[in-house]
């Protein structure tokens, strides 16, 4: 199933995504409601084209769990850049971004002009968790996956490097695009080897696989629930593939109105511009 949050006629709903229809889920607004619950849809079936599309799941219970240098062309490419130490990751690297961040597709990303003069983008693959979970075994990952979506990882980077943790760098209003949708586990053969890229202004930047993964998906969700409890509806970052705005020489980082566009196969494509 593809799940979609949407607005139509200043009321919140969640549906189905059924083609460009979209099918109203009954009561329900927010996707932590019917994980791995049952739902009911009602009679309310409306074109894509008359809602407006929101971010799948905002102010999540808590922050979202994100993967630093979890490919190998990125880590190469973003060497000495944040940090000198770590060029390909022995263990996972693990920072958060507050659910504050996130804003939904067509959405416009903050540029925090004064601030910052290096916000970069990052196109990632990110999993919801579907159940509770601790010390969760790499066999049984799969059954902890309720579904797929995209996130734009945005990134201040002169912040990251200021203030050496990467919270507030990764945090700022706007800096998490997310959506358009998700799409349940079962859609999608596992562990997905999808098309993953994005695009400024058309231009391709990005361009791998999720495939390309250092730490695979069974490794993240088995790893990270050691000792610290997984919970419905948490989301996590996998992190991006190399051909961010920093790893360019000179870099490319992103000015006002430039249009991002990120595109996961089977997924569908996230556009933000930046103002
Ligand atoms: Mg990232």
């Amino acid at each position: 199933m593809k799940f979609v949050r949407y607005e139509y006629k200043k009321d919140i709903h969640l549906g189905i995504l059924d083609g460009l229809s979209v099918k109203k889920i009954k009561d329900f607004t927010s996707i932590y409601d019917i994980i791995n619950k049952e739902f009911e849809l009602t009679d309310l079936c409306l074109d894509l084209d008359q809602v407006k599309v929101l971010a799948p799941i905002v102010n999540s219970k808590r922050n979202l769990f994100c993967l630093g240098k979890n490919y190998k062309e990125h880590a190469l490419e973003m060497k000495g850049k944040i940090t000198e130490e770590v060029v390909i990751p022995s263990h996972p690297i693990y920072f958060s971004k507050v659910g504050s961040s996130v804003i939904g597709d067509g959405d416009i990303i903050t540029g925090h002009q004064g601030l910052s003069e290096q916000v970069d983008y990052e196109v990632e693959l990110a999993i919801i968790i579907s159940k509770e979970g601790r010390n969760i075994k790499t066999d049984q990952v799969r059954d902890y996956i309720f579904g797929y979506t995209i996130c734009n990882d945005i990134s201040a980077r002169d912040l990251q490097k200021e203030h050496y943790q990467w919270l507030k760098g990764k945090s700022l209003d706007g800096f998490c695009p997310m959506g358009p949708i998700i799409v349940s586990f079962d859609e999608i053969p596992y562990p997905p080897d999808l098309k993953i890229q994005s695009f400024v202004n058309g231009e391709l930047r990005q361009d791998s696989r999720t495939s390309q993964l250092i730490f695979d998906i069974d490794t993240i969700v088995s790893d990270l629930s050691k000792g610290m409890t997984l919970y419905p509806g948490d989301i996590i970052l996998t992190g991006t593939p190399s051909g961010v705005g920093m790893g360019y020489n000179p870099p490319k980082y992103l000015t006002s109105g430039d249009v991002i566009r990120c595109s996961i196969e089977s997924i569908g494509q996230l556009t933000n511009t930046l103002k």
